[in-house]
C-alpha cells in the first residue's frame, strides 16, 4: 500500500454519495507540547502552525460536504486537542455545526491532556458542545510519568478529572497503560476506579520503531515487559474492572454502564463510514479507504491550492471487507455472525472448549481470554484449527 502523495482535485474525484446514514467525524489535530518517547501518531512539537491548521481543517470539511453530509459522532483527537485554546476550538466546532449535520444526540469528544484541563478550560470546552473528554493519564504514579516524559503529574490527572465531572462532563474516559518498568499496576488501577469514570482505556507499552523508546532498546537501555508478563496483566486488567462493575467490550476498552461505551471509536469497530480530516487521518466511506498526508505545511499548502490532501487510497472487495469485518468485531465482545465465519462447527466446538469463544444467538464472541489472542482469533475462524492446540 503506497503512501507516497498524490494530489485528488475535487473537480476530478468523481465524488460517490455517501450513504445518507450518519457517518463519524474525526479531526486530527497535529500537535504536541513535546514528543512523548513511546508515541509513534502523527504530531509535531511545535504551535507555530495552529491557526493555519485550524482554516485548513475548515476548508478541507468544506471540500467532503457533498459526500459526507451527516454526522452522528465527532471525535478531536490528536496529536494534543487540547493545546488549542477553547476559543480556537469553539471555532472549529461552530464551523462544523454550520457546514454538516450533527445528530441532536452526537457524542462530540475530545482529547484532553491533563496539564491543559484548568476548570475554566473544562466549562469553556462545555459551550462548544463537547460531551465527552478522553483524559490521557497514562499513570498515577509520578515517577512512571517522569519515565514516560509526560507533563503532567498524578495529582495533576486527578484534579483534570474533578475539574471535568465538576463541568458537567458526564461521560469521562481515562486512558491509562500498563507494562511499564516496577509498575504496581493492580495500585494504578483501583485509583483510577476510585474516581468512577464512565469508561476506562488500557493498552499495553508497545515499542514502536521510530520511536525514542525504540531507540533506548535497541541500545540495550530498555527492556519491554515480556508476552508473558503483558498477558497476565491483560487479564488482571479485566477481572479487577469485571469486579468494579465495569463491561470489557472491547480489547483495550470498558465501560461501567451501558451508553459508556465510546460510541465513536465503536463506529471503527464496527465498520461504518467515518471522515477523518487534518494530517494523517484515515477515513472510510464503506468500500474505499484513504488517508492524508502526514506533513502539516504539505497538508496546508494542498487545501490552499484547492485540492484534498490525499497521500493514497484503496478500494477494498467484497472479500476483503468482510475479513476487515470479522478482524474488528473480533475485537469486541459483540463478536460477528455466525454467517461471517468460514469455519466449520468442530473448529468452533473447539475454540469454545479451550475458552477463547462464546457462540450465543448467532453471534460469535471473544472471550476475555480469546481478546487476549484477538490477532489470532480470525486466521483461525477462517482457516480452522489446524492442531490440537489453538494459540
Ligand atoms: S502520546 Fe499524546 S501527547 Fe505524547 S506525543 Fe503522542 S500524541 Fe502527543
Amino acid at each position: 500500500m503506497s503512501r507516497s502523495p498524490k494530489r485528488l482535485s475535487l473537480q476530478s474525484s468523481n465524488p460517490k454519495k455517501t450513504d445518507a446514514r450518519a457517518s463519524g467525524l474525526y479531526i486530527h489535530v497535529p500537535f504536541c507540547a513535546s514528543k512523548c518517547p513511546y508515541c509513534d501518531f502523527f504530531s509535531i512539537a511545535s504551535a507555530d502552525m495552529i491557526a493555519a491548521w485550524c482554516a485548513s481543517v475548515c476548508r478541507e470539511l468544506d471540500l467532503y460536504r457533498e459526500r459526507f453530509e451527516r454526522f452522528e459522532t465527532v471525535y478531536f483527537g490528536g496529536g494534543t486537542p487540547s493545546l488549542l485554546s477553547a476559543q480556537q476550538l469553539g471555532s472549529l466546532m461552530e464551523h462544523v455545526r454550520t457546514r454538516v449535520r450533527i445528530a441532536t444526540d452526537a457524542e462530540c469528544t475530545i482529547e484532553v491532556n491533563p496539564d491543559d484541563l484548568s476548570s475554566e478550560k473544562a466549562r469553556a470546552l462545555r459551550d462548544p458542545g463537547f460531551n465527552r473528554l478522553s483524559i490521557g493519564v497514562q499513570s498515577f504514579d509520578d515517577l512512571l510519568l517522569k519515565f514516560l516524559q509526560r507533563r503532567h503529574t498524578a495529582r495533576q490527572a486527578r484534579d483534570a478529572f474533578e475539574h471535568a465531572a465538576a463541568a458537567g462532563f458526564e461521560n469521562i474516559s481515562l486512558d491509562l497503560m500498563y507494562g511499564l518498568p516496577e509498575q504496581d499496576w493492580q495500585a494504578e488501577l483501583a485509583q483510577a476506579i476510585s474516581l468512577q469514570p464512565g469508561h476506562v482505556s488500557c493498552y499495553q507499552l508497545t515499542i514502536k520503531p521510530g520511536t525514542a523508546f525504540f531507540s533506548m532498546q535497541q541500545e540495550g537501555r530498555l527492556q519491554a515487559a515480556s508476552e508473558e508478563t503483558l498477558a497476565q496483566l491483560f487479564l488482571l486488567t479485566d477481572s479487577l474492572l469485571a469486579e468494579a462493575g465495569y463491561d470489557h467490550y472491547e480489547v483495550s476498552n470498558y465501560a461501567r454502564e451501558p451508553g459508556c461505551e465510546a460510541r465513536h471509536n465503536s463506529r471503527y469497530w464496527q465498520h461504518r463510514p467515518y471522515l477523518g480530516l487534518g494530517p494523517a487521518a484515515h477515513s472510510f466511506d464503506g468500500e474505499k479507504r484513504w488517508w492524508n498526508i502526514d506533513s502539516v505545511p504539505d497538508y496546508c499548502s494542498l487545501i490552499s491550492s484547492g485540492s484534498l490532501p490525499v497521500a493514497g487510497s484503496e478500494i477494498l472487495t467484497p472479500d476483503q471487507l468482510r475479513l476487515e469485518r470479522l478482524m474488528l468485531g473480533l475485537r469486541t465482545s459483540r463478536g460477528v455472525a455466525r454467517e461471517d465465519v468460514g469455519a466449520g462447527g468442530s473448529t468452533l466446538a473447539q475454540l469454545e472448549r479451550e475458552g477463547l469463544i462464546t457462540l450465543h444467538s448467532g453471534r460469535i464472541a471473544p472471550t476475555p481470554r480469546g481478546m487476549l489472542f484477538a490477532d489470532r482469533l480470525p486466521l483461525l475462524l477462517e482457516d480452522g484449527v489446524a492442531d490440537n492446540s489453538a494459540v
